[in-house]
């Protein structure tokens, strides 16, 4: 019976193999395969150890690994520079460990979501973007109750309006947008499968972070038109001042974020964005948006 023949669909690991394979484990693999087959080979007789090798090495192809566990294993524990040189990100690095709620722009460098770039200013990393696009492709309708639960850490969302959902009975939760919902919904997918800590954040904390991600994001997640980022300084005539950052799909015009900073924190949201908010252009407070 030739190898072509047998029924091999239960044995292979389509996950990690074709495509999928993954260099480094498939290497260390090979590498613990010779050397065990090698012991093998001189403990018992050479064909006993070149059977164990043959079996080892099938194992690898149709699996894409022999030791159970590597493929996560060598993700966590090779040196991220061994890892970058296969293509591959260290899954140690997506972790909000060390990281305080109090920072949430910190929090999102930290868990390899948004990179600071020379100029001071945060955008989200290819591979965060990479995700969100798969997560986003992968829906086939629109965001609902159930994902309001996931995101928010809510026991129960009943749906109260167009994108306004009241969470455990005691809060109101309202979207800008169908586009601003999704990005949340797409965003908190992502961020439970890959962040370490994700899952132990508190609710608004959570919140914090989905938001400064809407902030960040470049690709309507509704029609993948190009972002527009807004800026203005309000200075009302008996609060302090805040700047208030907005930012808009230029072809669907869903407006995905829109949120304003007590002045204490202009400086480093200026920073961060990028924007130029020097200039007071409005004295009245836009309505607060909550979510
Ligand atoms: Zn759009």
């Amino acid at each position: 019976m030739s190898l072509s023949s047998i029924d091999l669909g239960p044995v292979r690991r389509p996950e990690y193999t074709g495509e999928n394979r993954c260099l480094p484990c498939t290497i260390v693999n090979v590498a613990i395969a010779l050397v065990l087959a090698g012991t093998l080979g001189i403990v018992t007789t050479v064909p006993v150890g070149a059977v164990a090798l043959g079996g080892s090495l099938a194992a690898i192809y149709l699996r894409g690994y022999l030791v159970p566990g590597t493929p996560e294993l060598t993700e966590r524990y090779l040196p991220a520079s061994v890892l970058r040189l296969f293509g591959k990100e260290p899954i140690a690095t997506r972790s909000l460990e060390g990281t305080s709620p109090e920072d949430p722009w910190d929090q999102l460098a930290a868990a390899g979501i948004a990179d600071p770039s020379p100029d001071g200013t945060l955008s989200l990393t290819d591979r965060f973007r990479e995700e969100f696009r798969v997560e986003i492709d992968r829906r086939e309708s629109a965001p609902g109750a159930d994902n309001v639960e996931a995101l928010a850490a809510a026991s129960e969302a009943v749906e109260r309006g167009p994108r306004a959902y009241s969470i455990d009975g005691n809060r109101l939760l309202r979207w800008e947008s169908d586009a601003a919902l999704l990005a949340d919904a797409a965003t908190a997918s992502v961020l439970r499968a890959t962040v370490e800590g994700w899952s132990d954040l508190e609710r608004d904390d959570r919140l914090a972070l989905l938001e400064r991600i809407r902030l960040l994001l470049e690709r309507c997640p509704s029609c993948d038109g190009p972002i527009d980022r807004n800026d203005e300084r309000i200075d009302p005539c008996c609060q302090p001042p805040h700047i208030a950052v907005w930012t808009v799909c230029r072809d669907c015009d869903a407006v995905l974020a829109d949120v304003t900073a007590p002045e204490a924190d202009a400086e480093a949201w200026v920073g961060l964005l990028g924007v130029d908010a020097t200039e007071p252009t409005r004295t009245d407070a836009p309505e607060a948006v909550e979510g």
